[in-house]
This record gives C-alpha cells, sequence and structure tokens, in this order.
C-alpha cells in the first residue's frame, strides 16, 4: 500500500515527501480509511507508530476540500509536550494548505491567554489542548463549537491515569452530538473501554499494539544494586560514544541532577529535563537534543511520550518504570517507524519483580546484559527478594521512593512560542 492508494490532496502529498514519509506505516494503513469513511473508532495504537499522522491526514484532507469558518477539529491530549509535537506535525503536514491551528496547554501568561482567545473567536481550524486550560476557556463562554466535526482523545489511557476523566465528560458536554469521535490509546484496559462506550458510537476498532515495544529495539535488562547503577552507566556510555543520541529516563524529578553529576565524573555531559523546569528552558533543551547539540538527555516519565526526536540510538531505564506501559513509552523514543536502536533497563533484586511484569505484558524474555566483572559483584536474578538491602542505595526509603505513582504537575508556565498558526510555520524539511 501507498499513500497514493489514499487519494489525498496534493498538498498533503508534497508535504509528506518533504517530510521524508514513503510508505503508510501500520497503523495508517488501517486508521487512515477508517476515519476517511466517517467512522467513530478507538484504536490502540502506541507512540512511535505514526499514529498523529495517522489521525491528521484524514483530518486535514477533508479539510483542503473546503475550510469551515468555525473550528473543526479538537485534539485532547495529557500533556503539553504532546500538544506542541501534535501541533508541529499539524503544520509540517499541512504546509501547502491553509488551514489554521494551536496548541494550548497549562498555566501561560495574559498574552498567551489572549492570543487562544483570539484564535478560538476567529475560528481557528484545529485545536490541539489539554484538559484542564481547554475547560477554562469553555467556561468563560466564547468558545464556539458548533461546527466541531472531529473529537480526538489521543493517548486516553494517559489521560486516565492522570485523573483527566471528568474534565473529559464535562468538554464533551460543550460538543455537537453529531461529529467524529476517534480515541487512542497505547493500551485497552478496562477503564478505557468503559469510556469508549460512554463517547463513541459504533466504533470500528484497530488493535495494532499489544503494548509491545517496536521490533527494531534491542532490548537488555542489568542487575544491579543501586550504588553500581552510576558507575555503571558511565561504563555502557564510555563504550558508545559514536552515539549522537541517548535518553536516560528516571523516575524521580530528585534524580535527574544526581544522574547528570555522576556523568559528569567520567567527563560526559548531559541536560536534564523535568516538570521542574520551566516551560521555556525545556523546550530549549528538547530543541537542543533535536539538533544534537545535547547528545544524553536526562529524563523524568512525564516526558517520555512527549519526545519526538528521530533517530535516537539509545535509551536507558536509570531504574525501571512504575508502570509496565511506561516501559513501552520509554523504549519506544528509541526506534522509531523502523529504525533501530537499543534499550538497557536497570533493575534492583527488589525491582525484580515490577520487570516481570514487564516482561509479562510484553510477552518477551528481555536478554540479560552481562556488565564488565570489574564493576562488580552483581546481585543475582536467583538471591531472594527478601536478601536485598540496597534497595535504596543504602539509605532509609525517602517519600519519591515510596511514591508509586506520581502525577504529574499541570506545569506553571505557558507560553505558546508561536500561538495560533496558519500554516506558515517552518517549512518541512525532508527525512
Ligand atoms: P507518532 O507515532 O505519531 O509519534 O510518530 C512517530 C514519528 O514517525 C514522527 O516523527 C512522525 O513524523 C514519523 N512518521 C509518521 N508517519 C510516518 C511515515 N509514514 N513514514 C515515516 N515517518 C513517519
Amino acid at each position: 500500500m501507498t499513500f497514493k492508494d489514499f487519494h489525498l490532496d496534493p498538498g498533503l502529498d508534497e508535504a509528506m515527501f518533504y517530510l521524508g514519509f514513503e510508505k503508510p506505516t501500520a497503523v495508517q494503513q488501517q486508521v487512515i480509511p477508517a476515519i476517511s469513511q466517517g467512522d467513530d473508532l478507538i484504536a490502540c495504537a502506541q507512540t512511535g507508530t505514526g499514529k498523529t499522522a495517522a489521525f491528521v491526514l484524514p483530518v486535514l484532507n477533508k479539510l483542503a476540500n473546503g475550510l469551515p469558518s468555525k473550528t473543526n477539529t479538537l485534539i485532547v491530549v495529557p500533556t503539553r509536550e504532546l500538544a506542541i509535537q501534535i501541533e508541529q506535525q499539524i503544520q509540517g503536514l499541512s504546509y501547502f494548505l491553509s488551514v489554521s491551528s494551536i496548541a494550548v496547554y497549562g498555566g501561560g501568561d495574559g498574552k498567551a491567554w489572549e492570543r487562544e482567545k483570539a484564535a478560538f473567536k476567529s475560528g481557528v481550524h484545529i485545536i490541539v489542548a489539554t484538559p484542564g486550560k481547554l475547560l477554562s476557556h469553555l467556561n468563560m463562554g466564547y468558545m464556539d463549537l458548533t461546527g466541531l466535526e472531529h473529537l480526538i482523545l489521543d493517548e486516553a489511557d494517559r489521560m486516565l491515569d492522570m485523573g483527566f476523566i471528568d474534565d473529559i465528560k464535562r468538554i464533551i458536554t460543550h460538543l455537537p452530538e453529531k461529529r467524529q469521535t476517534l480515541m487512542f490509546s497505547a493500551t485497552m484496559a478496562p477503564d478505557i473501554r468503559k469510556l469508549a462506550r460512554t463517547v463513541l458510537t459504533n466504533p470500528k476498532e484497530v488493535n495494532l499494539a499489544i503494548a509491545k515495544p517496536a521490533s527494531g529495539i534491542d532490548q537488555k535488562v542489568c542487575l544491579v544494586n543501586e550504588s553500581q547503577k552510576a558507575e555503571a552507566i558511565g561504563r555502557l556510555l564510555s563504550e558508545r560514544k559514536d552515539y549522537k543520541t541517548i535518553l536516560i529516563f528516571t523516575s524521580t524529578k530528585s534524580k535527574v541532577n544526581q544522574i547528570i553529576h555522576a556523568l559528569k565524573s567520567f567527563r560526559i555531559a548531559s541536560r536534564g529535563i523535568s516538570s521542574d523546569l520551566p516551560q521555556d528552558k525545556r523546550e530549549e533543551v528538547l530543541r537542543q537534543f533535536a539538533a544534537r547539540q545535547v547528545n544524553i538527555l536526562v529524563a523524568t516519565d512525564v516526558l517520555s511520550r512527549g519526545i519526538d526526536v528521530k533517530d535516537i540510538n539509545m535509551v536507558i531505564n536509570f531504574d525501571i518504570p512504575n508502570d509496565a506501559e511506561d516501559y513501552v513509552h520509554r523504549v519506544g523514543r528509541t526506534a522509531r517507524v523502523d529504525a533501530k536502536g537499543e534499550a538497557i533497563t536497570f533493575i534492583t533484586p527488589r525491582d525484580r519483580r515490577k520487570f516481570y511484569l514487564i516482561e509479562k505484558l510484553i510477552e518477551t524474555r528481555i536478554p540479560r546484559l552481562e556488565l564488565p566483572s570489574d564493576l562488580g559483584p552483581f546481585p543475582s536474578w536467583e538471591q531472594p527478594e527478601s536478601q536485598d538491602k540496597d534497595r535504596h542505595g543504602g539509605r532509609r526509603p525517602s517519600y519519591n521512593d515510596r511514591q508509586r505513582k506520581k502525577r504529574p504537575g499541570r506545569g506553571r508556565r505557558n507560553d505558546n512560542p508561536s500561538g495560533q498558526r496558519r500554516s506558515q510555520g517552518r517549512p518541512p524539511s525532508r527525512g
């Protein structure tokens, strides 16, 4: 199958040429025809599969056939990073069309608010928004969504995890009943199905991701003591000097700086990014990482779904993610769309149970990586959990250690650097 089979507007074909989209991904092959036929849809597809373009292309194609005067499409997403990323893809794909779009997300100053309000009043065609900020605007009464034809809930599982369910239900009360609703989720947990039953009408179902990392990822796991992780990571990175982009994930914000300092002692430069960093600084670091000016980025989970940097060579899980699904999202940052990548996960003996849950979820035995023996002795896979004394690196467990699940903050600052855009952003780059 080729993109030609979808008979898309020539402006979209041209943009895809510049973006280097040669053939539709598996998700796109199934999702684009279903959306084009006007069906409601529930799609189980993980990030990195090309799912954004899968829902953006048919929407843009419809808009290319006649621009409405009112807002046509609302895309609701869990995080500001994802909102920005989706809106950037919309800009790239709609470069040769006259479609307008805006990313709207939490925090922000008065200027951002006014810019968003002006965009809504002008009937901006596509809104990509996080639930809280969108509701704040909706409650002011000036948003006209009576012409809305498409509602897209992206990363629905993440939105439920983050407690946005009531916000989503409230948002839906502001929308026309006759609309096409599309729901994307990395998992098909029972609460996702429940939400689907309430918001979708006779949906088509596309199930491509059984929550498995893409096949191009070379996954490995290392069993270490907490106190050995820094040394081990230094050694692994010293052996991979040719890698241009490496992402290191940690579960807690406090560890981001610890890891950066540990790497410094190996003369390895890295930058950190967590929800503690103001939005403009986060965007700057992400830009530098995308431009390969920063080669190693240390990040918390909040950002694991928002980082869309091509050709990441390696993902290191400095500590095991709290949820097995988060593992899929973290390692999904590498090997995007048919590329190859490496993913190494550190676990301590106490993490083994969590780790086995990951293997169960992805239905794969992750190969064990032997670290150089001079860094050892390492714990044994056979050692009973009760004998582990090193779970917290010899210290008392901290609040963060105990906190099994963090609800990512909805952020402080929010300067949408570009505001509403009418397809006049940067030209799409080839490849
Ligand atoms: P997503 O799963 O939407 O996060 O997309 C992951 C990455 O794949 C993004 O950088 C897209 O630009 C890229 N992409 C989407 N569709 C294609 C395609 N058909 N060919 C090549 N790259 C694609």
